[in-house]
């Protein structure tokens, strides 16, 4: 397996892309748009105020360089943008970042959006027929589908351990490295290798526990592959951090260093 890294990325990016975003980041965060992130996105209490000013930097640059788009009737607005943005952001708190760069569009429906397509059950079975989908996007796809009805109920309980932003957007931290692996773009090789061991190990845990019908702290989901792994792994990590980290506590360090955040510890002095 290859593993990228991020070393380079700072340099790699051109002088004009890095003073643009200077620039974004430095415009003032209008105060509309302050009350949504924190009506919409409760996990920011846990931020201290500079991470939270890192924060509204990053939201003026995800709604500067991707498109938004209103589907199935949705006109879409601020609330709405703001919202996809601000959780975005919270991946790419800490780091260096080149914000998603397979992403261009992000397609917002009102409520589940039906896909029609043929598709593999286990054992290489195909089905037909329509399918309902909270979110959606993958490698190649230059797009991320959310539905703003799960959206919000994601955001309702921002600790059941779902939601559908963290979930899509870490999947685009997976593509990042152009591979769709379950191991993101790394600060080097060994830690890039130390995260794999760990997914590698957790992963098949799961499994084990999905397989014997236990109760898993982890959506069960992310037994599919490697890849959803991660993204169960990514909401488990913002939504359930004290829980993950004890009872995970391996998976929880590797997450904890990849992001560059300690969400529990986060938690637990919010709390007090
Ligand atoms: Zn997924």
């Amino acid at each position: 397996m290859a593993f990228g890294v991020i070393g380079e990325l700072p340099r790699m990016l051109s002088f004009l892309t890095r003073r643009r975003r200077d620039r974004l980041r430095a415009t003032p965060f209008p105060d509309a748009w302050r009350a949504v992130v924190a009506r919409h996105v409760p996990y920011i209490r846990r931020l201290t105020s500079e991470e939270r000013t890192e924060l509204e930097g990053h939201v003026q640059v995800l709604l500067a360089e991707k498109s938004f788009e209103g589907c199935g009737g949705l006109q879409l607005q601020d609330v709405h943008r703001v919202t996809i943005a601000a959780h975005a952001a919270l991946l790419l708190l800490g780091r260096s970042s080149d914000y998603f760069p397979h992403l261009h569009s992000i397609l917002v429906y009102p409520d589940e959006y039906v896909v029609d397509e043929p598709r593999e059950l286990d054992g290489g079975i195909m089905e037909e027929g329509p399918e309902s989908y909270a979110g959606h996007t993958q490698r190649n796809l230059g797009a991320l589908v959310l539905s703003w009805r799960d959206v919000l109920d994601g955001v309702r309980d921002p600790a059941d351990g779902s939601n559908v932003i963290f979930h899509e957007f870490a999947h685009q931290l997976d593509f990042e490295d152009g591979g769709d692996d379950g191991t993101p773009l790394h600060d080097d090789v060994a830690a890039a290798r130390r995260f794999a061991s760990v997914v590698r190990e957790e992963y098949a845990r799961l499994r084990r526990d999905v397989r014997r019908r236990r109760d898993t702290l982890l959506d069960p989901y992310g037994a599919e592959d490697p890849v959803e792994f991660l993204a169960v792994a990514a909401e488990a990590f913002f939504e359930l951090p004290l829980e993950l980290r004890s009872e995970h506590s391996e998976l929880y360090r590797a997450l904890s260093d990849y992001f560059h955040q300690d969400p529990a510890a986060a938690e637990e002095s919010a709390r007090t």
